[in-house]
Formats: structure tokens, sequence, C-alpha cells
């Protein structure tokens, strides 16, 4: 299968590049970790890649073994910085058109600080 095409000009491009402002959490070679602007919890972060992964079947397949390994680990980390581990959290990858993913950009939503409910409404 070949890899999709990646858009520059999606918002967290432009975060990364500095364009947008975020508030950020945490930050390593690999990742940068900010607060959703719209969250839908207490406390909602975004985790991104600093590499250009349209989502994480792309990333699955493309990343190397470092960029993997950061990702997993700064997602570990803002939720410890954000105070989320004693309480828990969930996290959520929208991956293509039937996730609703919007921003084609690979991203980990951590939401928590309060009882966040069943994984699906029902
Ligand atoms: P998704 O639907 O999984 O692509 O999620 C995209 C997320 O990005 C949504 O939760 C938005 O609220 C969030 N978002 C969009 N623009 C910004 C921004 N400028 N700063 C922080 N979060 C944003």
């Amino acid at each position: 299968m070949s890899r999709p095409q990646y858009d520059d000009q999606n918002i967290f491009a432009r975060i990364l590049r500095g364009e947008i402002p975020c508030t950020k959490v945490d930050e390593c070679d690999h990742t940068l970790a900010f607060f959703d602007i719209a969250p839908q919890a207490k406390t909602h972060i975004l985790v991104i890649t600093k590499g250009a992964y349209v989502d994480m079947a792309d990333f699955a397949a493309h990343a190397s073994e470092a960029e993997q390994s950061a990702f997993v680990r700064a997602i570990g980390r803002a939720a410890q910085k954000a105070g989320l581990e004693e309480g828990g959290y969930r996290i959520i990858s929208n991956t293509g058109a039937d996730s609703h993913q919007e921003v084609p950009h690979l991203h980990m939503h951590i939401l928590g600080g309060e009882p966040i409910g069943p994984l699906r409404a029902s």
C-alpha cells in the first residue's frame, strides 16, 4: 500500500513550526504534547510526533524504532506530568475516515482528570 500524502499546512504542522501557539505539557526530540484547544474531558492532552506522519497506520509502518518508542514514552510522561496516573486516563488515536480524524497529523488524545465514562456512548 502506498504512503498517504502529508499536508504540511495542517494545524499541528503549523504548531510544530511555531506559527500557532500551544500550551505545552512535554517535549522531546521526537514528540510534543500540549493541551487540546476544545477539551473533551477535564484534562485533554494531545501528543504529536515531530515527524510528518498522517496517522497511526502511517506511523506504525514507516516510523523508526526510536520515533516509535519515543512516542509511547511521551504519552506516559505527559499523563504523569498532568497528574493523571493516580486516577487513570484513556488514550485514543483516530485514524482515517471511519474514526472521524480531523487533523491529518498523527496524534494521541489523553483524556482524564475525571471519570470519563464508557468507551462509546450508548
Ligand atoms: P481528531 O479529531 O482526532 O483529529 O482530533 C483533533 C483535535 O485537535 C481536536 O480534539 C481539536 O480540538 C484539536 N485541535 C485543533 N486545533 C487545535 C489547536 N490549535 N490547539 C490544540 N488543539 C487543537
